[in-house]
């Protein structure tokens, strides 16, 4: 029951952010690291659009796990198209598919920010083009991420190196997330158990032990 504004306080022994870098460099604390070159990490935004279809409207067999657009393809706008009713059970009614389009990211951030009817137009030209689509969908979700997925572009040992020297001189913080060893789920996953480990390790240390 806190009043707006109100703060809590508690103590802990150690303590693991799994916090994308964008809202750790954000927060107000009393770190003694400069985190300015964390904020200088770029998450640029995506937009997923799911499109549903009569499984008849669609020419291709759609046999495949989906597909990957090039840079060298130019003229296409989307970054690729998972195949979810392939892949997955329970993705799309009985004789109906689900193609999940993935558009903008690091290639195209203004894309990424188009409204939805304009968006499902640059995609449904694209999809028609690759796949051969007879129609409209059935099925529209469209779902926009702002700060996606954190780019690792040149010097990002930059990076790692402030995040290592803010555990370095705050021995009971560790930090996981994609930023740290890899952007997919399982790399983010294996981030947050080393970072695990690593507190272990710091809290079992002799000098660690209260007196
Ligand atoms: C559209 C999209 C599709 C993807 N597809 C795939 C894929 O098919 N396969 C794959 O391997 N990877 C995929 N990825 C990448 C992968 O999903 C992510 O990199 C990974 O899930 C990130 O995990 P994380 O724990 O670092 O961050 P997140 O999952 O973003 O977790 C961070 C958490 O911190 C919380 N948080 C934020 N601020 C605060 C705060 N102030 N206080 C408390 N909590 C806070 C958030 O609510 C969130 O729950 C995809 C990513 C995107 C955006």
């Amino acid at each position: 029951d806190r009043a707006p504004g109100e703060q809590d306080a508690h103590a802990f022994d150690a303590l693991v952010s799994t916090v994308p870098l964008p809202r750790l460099t954000g927060m107000d604390t009393e770190l003694s690291v400069d985190l300015h070159p964390l904020s200088e990490v770029w998450y640029p935004p995506l937009s997923v659009l799911a499109l549903g279809y009569p499984r008849a409207a669609i020419e291709h067999p759609l046999n495949g796990f989906g597909m990957l657009v090039p840079p060298v393809e130019d003229d296409l706008n989307i970054l690729g198209t998972i195949f979810s009713s392939t892949l997955f059970p329970g993705r799309a009614p009985d004789d109906h598919v689900l193609l999940t389009t993935f558009v903008g990211g690091a290639r195209a951030p203004d894309r990424a920010t188009l409204d939805s009817s304009a968006l499902q137009s640059l995609v449904e030209s694209d999809l028609d083009r690759l796949l051969g689509v007879e129609g409209m969908p059935v099925f529209r979700r469209h779902t926009h991420w702002p700060d996606a997925i954190p780019q690792y572009t040149v010097g990002y040992g930059q990076i790692k190196e402030t995040l290592a020297e803010l555990e370095r001189t705050h021995p009971r913080l560790a930090l996981a997330g994609n930023y740290r060893q890899g952007v997919s789920v399982g790399d983010a996953l294996a981030s947050g158990i080393d970072a695990a480990e690593r507190l272990r390790e710091r809290l079992e240390a002799p000098a660690a032990q209260p007196h």
